[in-house]
């Protein structure tokens, strides 16, 4: 029986077992992103995680779901550069703001994440739906939640919908031209290649999936 909520000891164990699932795909996001960025994806978004593993290893046993959040996003910023540093930093920070003084993550606040999340990416990046960028896939695992009918509503559903919704977007990006970001210099020269930042959204979001189904 899958959990039903996240709990603080939860949410560091998620995230250690996000930063081994980005840590397997490293070169396959060095490679999406060679062909329309600058190569580095794979070794940011390690490198990235590894600073949060690090983190939440560290972190007090107290620490509440806010805490792991917001201490998250300063780690992941601090370690990295480019692009991905600030926006990843800044959708884990506006989380945790939105989630302050919550005691466990159910539906209602992985709604209220996704929502902040996507909220802040699109601020932080000045990008729309659309643009091809990590926004497509967080808008999308958004808006599977926030649709998600009463009767269907548990978390692990819940996330296994984002997770579907945004691998679809992810490839769908695939697509589109590139409006903001490295990416938006080559015109058609993106199409037929994935975003990398939404590829990697969507690997965090199935890793999740996948963890809850799990334990
Ligand atoms: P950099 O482009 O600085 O090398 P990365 O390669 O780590 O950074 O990350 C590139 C990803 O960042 C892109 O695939 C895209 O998803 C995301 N990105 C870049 N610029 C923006 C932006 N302005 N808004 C939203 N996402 C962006
Ligand atoms: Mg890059």
């Amino acid at each position: 029986m899958p959990k039903l909520n996240i709990t603080p000891p939860d949410l560091r164990r998620i995230l250690c077992f996000v930063a081994e699932a980005i840590g397997k795909e490293e070169a396959y996001l060095n490679s999406l992103d060679g062909a329309i960025g600058d190569g580095d994806h794979g070794i940011t978004m390690r490198v990235g995680f590894e600073a949060v593993k690090a983190k939440v290893g560290a972190l007090d046993a107290s620490v509440t779901i806010d805490g792991v959040l917001t201490e998250s996003g300063a780690a992941f910023m601090g370690a990295t550069g480019g692009a991905i540093g600030v926006l990843l930093g800044r959708m884990l920070m506006s989380a945790g703001a939105a989630l302050q003084g919550c005691k466990e993550i159910g539906t209602s606040e992985l709604r209220v994440l996704l929502n902040s999340m996507e909220t802040a990416v699109a601020s932080a990046g000045k990008a729309k739906p659309g643009d091809k960028t990590i926004l497509d896939a967080v808008h999308a695992a958004n808006q599977a939640v926030a649709t998600t009918a009463e009767a269907d509503q548990s978390l692990p559903n819940m996330l296994s919908r984002a997770s579907l919704a945004a691998g679809t977007a992810a490839q769908n990006t695939a697509g589109m031209r590139a409006r903001v970001g490295r990416a938006s210099r080559l015109g058609d020269r993106v199409l037929g290649h994935p975003d990398p930042g939404a590829v990697s959204f969507s690997i965090i979001m199935r890793a999740m999936a996948q963890w809850l189904e799990e334990n």
